[in-house]
């Protein structure tokens, strides 16, 4: 464990046409809401430091650690379908990165002030979204879905203006890269090809290496990174369908190179199941309701797939490259869905199983994730009314179940085994919006007792914690007054 950790920043090497070397600008009175052990140990940095005044000032951003170079990155991006130009980190920055048994990682802090991409809005991220994306991006981690990871908030008493007045707060957010699909589209856009494809070449050489060997596409490493991109981003929307995970704001400048979720705003995971919920209410399209996530990101991958065009050379190769999509997304969905279900093989009709297990939960918009874990407690030897009183017309469960008994094995040694696989599927803990609101009311008092109970519980949402049932319950009756908007 080093005292203070020693920075690098690859991102940096690449010169000033990818960003604005800036120090972040300092908050009042900070003070600490959350650090995260598992990421402090990946990182190699010590808890106690991370927790003492000079870690909570590293953290927000108040003092620049030796060989800390921060910078806020310029990107470009389609929000809402529509071309919105520079964007760029507005109130991220970087610090650098740090090594780990994962690979160098890179820390970032969001809401750490103003920087020349910061447009119309003020640098600062508020006590409320940075607890969400905090507690979200380490559910999503516990849940075995790619994803940015957080080491920790901290908070301030300085006032931030949203609908209402708010404070401020910064987290630390940590993956390999953040490099976004919009850091490629503002290049192409630009007409700048030597900076595209300098950054093509780093996002290869530090992520993608083996793009370099690939003699697919004629041996052209920019078309093996798009197929590469597309598939990872194709397993990573297979895994949000099948937690029942709502992105929110999928625009171009949130989707990540590497394939992990990132940008945690209006976020939602399913309550009942309805496959077209809306979580953001400033969509009012639609477009990103939860049953057009895949359709949005083949389309949002068809814009990375033009900006790589002037390095693909062949738009047949493009094309090639992104219909690996349609294979991808639907054959890991499928995996997804019949771990859910506890069968480990394919066979003729499991289409059609899958299908009709959805048409029965979207009906009675029974809980996707309780269903699930009862199902698995079910299979396991459970009575059969716990599941079917999830039902508001318990005829059809009635309907379904024969279809789902018929593909299990008869044997209880043949179940059980199969039971405990579901259980390591189907988490019994989600961040269900009304958990992080009580977890923000009780930060906005002071109190981050209830911050630290629900990070331990969703990094372990597989496991019981029994002193934490309540947090495994259907939401309460308030939870549907809950406006989740892009406002954060
Ligand atoms: P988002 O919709 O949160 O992904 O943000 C889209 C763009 O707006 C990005 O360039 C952000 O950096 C920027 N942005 C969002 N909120 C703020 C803020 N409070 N201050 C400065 N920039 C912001
Ligand atoms: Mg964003």
């Amino acid at each position: 464990m080093t005292p203070t950790p020693v920075w690098r920043s690859s991102f940096s090497s690449l010169g000033p046409a990818f960003f604005t070397e800036l120090q972040p600008t300092p908050l009042p009175e900070p003070y600490l809401v959350s650090a995260n052990s598992a990421v402090a140990d990946q990182l190699g940095l010590d808890l106690n430091w991370l927790a003492s005044p000079a870690g909570i000032d590293a953290f927000t951003g108040n003092v620049v650690m030796p060989g800390s170079r921060p910078l806020a990155s310029v990107y470009s991006g389609h929000q809402f379908g529509v071309w919105a130009g520079q964007l760029g980190d507005g109130r991220a920055i970087l610090l650098g990165d740090l090594p780990s048994a994962d690979g160098r990682q890179e820390v970032q802090l969001k809401g750490s002030g103003l920087t020349p991409y910061s447009r119309m809005g003020d640098g600062r991220a508020v006590l409320r979204s940075s607890i969400r994306e905090y507690l979200c991006s380490e559910a999503m981690h516990g849940l075995g879905v790619p994803t940015t990871r957080a080491l920790c908030v901290t908070g301030s008493p300085q006032p931030v203006r949203r609908e209402e007045i708010e404070t401020a707060a910064v987290v630390a957010r940590v993956a390999p890269s953040f490099v976004r699909f919009g850091h490629f589209e503002h290049f192409a856009a630009r007409g700048q090809t030597a900076e595209l494809k300098q950054l093509a070449d780093f996002v290869i050489d530090g992520y993608y290496p083996q793009c370099r060997t690939s003699d697919r596409y004629h041996g052209n490493p920019y078309a093996a990174l798009l197929e590469a991109v597309t598939a990872r981003t194709a397993a990573m929307v297979a895994q949000w369908q099948a937690v029942g995970f709502c992105h929110g704001v999928m625009n171009t400048d949130n989707m990540s190179i590497l394939g992990l979720t990132i940008d945690y705003g209006p976020f939602q995971f399913l309550d009942g199941f309805d496959p077209g919920h809306i979580c953001n209410h400033s969509d009012e399209q639609g477009r990103y309701a939860f049953n057009r996530q895949p359709n949005v990101a083949y389309w949002n991958l068809f814009c990375l797939g033009q900006a790589l065009l002037p390095l693909i050379g062949e738009q047949d190769d493009a094309l090639a490259a992104l219909e690996t999509y349609k294979t991808v997304f639907p054959h890991e969905l499928q995996a997804c869905m019949l771990a859910k279900l506890g069968l480990t093989d394919a066979r003729e009709g499991d289409r059609e199983l899958i299908e009709n297990t959805l048409q029965l939960l979207a009906k009675n918009r029974t809980d996707f994730t309780i269903f699930w874990r009862r199902l698995s407690r079910f299979v396991e030897g459970a009575a059969v009314d716990t599941v079917r009183d999830l039902f508001l017309e318990p005829k059809d469960f009635d309907a379904w179940l024969p279809q789902y008994l018929d593909r299990l094995p008869g044997d209880r040694a043949a179940m059980t085994a199969i039971a405990a696989a579901m259980l390591r599927t189907n988490p019994k803990f989600i961040l269900r919006n009304h958990l992080a609101e009580i977890a923000i009311r009780q930060a906005k008092l002071k109190d981050f007792s209830e911050v630290e109970a629900l990070l331990a519980v969703l990094q372990a949402p597989f496991d019981e914690h029994p002193a934490h049932e309540d947090k495994a319950g259907f939401p309460p009756d308030w939870a549907s007054q809950i406006e989740i908007s892009c406002s954060s």
